[in-house]
């Protein structure tokens, strides 16, 4: 009798991944699937419509699928409502749409961004595992998971005017977090909508299977443990950035930037002294009025310091005049300045060049900036940025937060307490920084093992799907 043949391989593991369609969210979400591409993962990857425009002129040949969306809310993001009509309109479209992906096709898990809890509902009664990735701080999760107790606490809504008050009920910043540092939406009343809809979402993550943060535990592993308190398999797998460069031989595919880089800005730093540049930019969502951005601007001619600023054609808020810049402004940028509409950030940042970032905290930013061991001031616009600013000074010590203040005499007053009163203080601590967060990445260091770990539990899965 002729010998069986022996089974079939098994498929490759096929992932869809969700980005919530959004610049820091795709960032990072691209990046994490150039890290499990390697591994022989087949990917799909569903994106908006309009992030598809702007990123197949970039990228040549992903080596994943794309799965176009329609139909979706195309307008600016700049406030908590805009997020909250996309997120709506995403999941009245998606919900069937990735039920239907599910059902159709062999997935072995979805991958998808956390504060899409929709997936839950599309995986629901399929035996697909759903691992969310959620792409804020684990400090910022923890806030937004903590909103329901600081509700039941009575911490939240405020009462009185004074934003320095100490907030004592998120576990594990009772020594540090005030009114101030809690989520923007926080400061409105409870019936916010942003507010109950990041904490009623937040709640839901350990619905999920696995939760996925990008950043590393010599970083937030306090926090972490907080978090795995609800949720236990967590893979914290971050920088993701950095860990991507240090696994490939090759160069990432690609700019993930959905904006048309301006590399221009590279000369210009090049011909600047070391460590003797601000890098200025506010990522790519948050806005200033005329006001703010003319404080800023004054701020910066007066502090005297050279400076690399990105004014996005939206950073100004539409409805604002934008009239005329007055003339000393105009002669102490070409003096001393340099302005671009979009900046390939993460090579500046490392630029010899640069010596601190005034930023807004967005996450991708604020690891950019760690991994570059360049020390941050903080202005932080909305959500998850207030919390990240308050680490960044309080616990991290990697820089100043003026956040809630926009005045010329400000800005010229931290301007020089980091690049130059305590230059040596915040220099020393970021480079201390970068050795974790490079040694977090490197074979055996903490994210590394847990991207090999969730690549391995990927593999599982795509043999064993749970029976739910
Ligand atoms: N970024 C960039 N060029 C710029 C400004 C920002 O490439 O001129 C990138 C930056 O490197 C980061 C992302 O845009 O990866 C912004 O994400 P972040 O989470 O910091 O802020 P968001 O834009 O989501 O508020």
């Amino acid at each position: 009798m002729a010998p069986e043949p022996p089974p079939p391989p098994p498929p490759s593991p096929h992932v869809l991944i969700f980005p919530f369609p959004a610049q820091g969210h795709v960032n990072a979400m691209l990046k994490l699937t150039e890290l499990l591409l390697p591994a022989g993962l087949h990917i799909t990857y569903l994106i908006t419509a309009k992030d598809h425009r702007s990123l197949t002129t970039r990228l040549s040949h992903p080596g994943f699928k794309f799965h176009v969306i329609q139909g979706l809310y195309e307008g600016p993001m700049d406030t908590g409502d805009k997020l909250s009509l996309l997120l709506d309109c995403l999941t009245e479209t998606t919900t069937p749409l990735l039920r239907n992906l599910i059902i159709d096709h062999p997935v072995s898990c979805v991958i998808a961004d956390g504060i899409m809890d929709f997936a839950l509902a599309a995986a629901e009664g399929t035996g697909v595992p759903v691992v969310f990735f959620r792409t804020v701080s684990a400090c910022a999760f923890w806030a937004y998971f903590s909103i329901q107790d600081l509700i039941n606490s009575g911490e939240l809504p405020f009462e009185g005017t004074n934003l320095d008050e100490r907030i004592v009920n998120v576990k594990g910043m009772e020594g540090f977090l005030r009114r101030r540092d809690l989520p923007s939406f926080c400061r409105s009343g409870l019936s916010n909508r942003t507010l109950q809809q990041v904490s009623n979402i937040t709640r839901r993550a350990p619905d999920a299977d696995a939760i996925i943060l990008n950043t590393f535990d010599d970083l937030e592993g306090p926090i972490v443990s907080q978090i795995q308190k609800h949720c236990p398999n967590i893979y914290t797998i971050g920088p993701l950035h950095a860990h991507l460069k240090s696994r490939s031989t090759s160069k990432s595919i690609s700019s993930n930037s959905l904006f048309e880089e301006d590399k221009t800005c590279i000369g210009w730093l090049d011909r600047q002294s070391p460590k003797s540049v601000l890098y200025v930019s506010f990522g790519s969502i948050a806005t200033l009025t005329r006001d703010q951005l003319l404080e800023f601007w004054y701020g910066l001619v007066n502090s005297k310091k050279r400076f690399l600023w990105v004014i996005r054609e939206d950073l100004v808020s539409s409805n604002d005049d934008k009239s005329k810049v007055p003339l000393e402004l105009e002669e102490g940028t070409k003096e001393r300045g340099y302005l671009v509409g979009w900046a390939p950030q993460e090579d500046v940042l490392v630029h010899r060049a640069v010596c601190a970032f005034l930023t807004h905290n967005g996450w991708n930013s604020t690891l950019e900036s760690i991994v570059a061991g360049v020390p941050m001031i903080s202005w932080p616009f909305f959500a998850d940025q207030q919390i990240n600013s308050r680490f960044v000074e309080a616990v991290w010590k990697l820089g100043l937060d003026m956040k809630d203040t926009c005045n010329r005499a400000t800005v010229v007053r931290i301007v020089n307490e980091v690049m130059k009163v305590r230059k040596d203080e915040f220099t020393g601590s970021a480079n201390q920084m970068v050795k974790l967060a490079m040694k977090s990445v490197r074979e055996g260091g903490s994210s590394y093992c847990n991207l090999d770990r969730l690549i391995e539990d990927i593999k599982t899965m795509s043999i064993q799907r749970k029976d739910k």
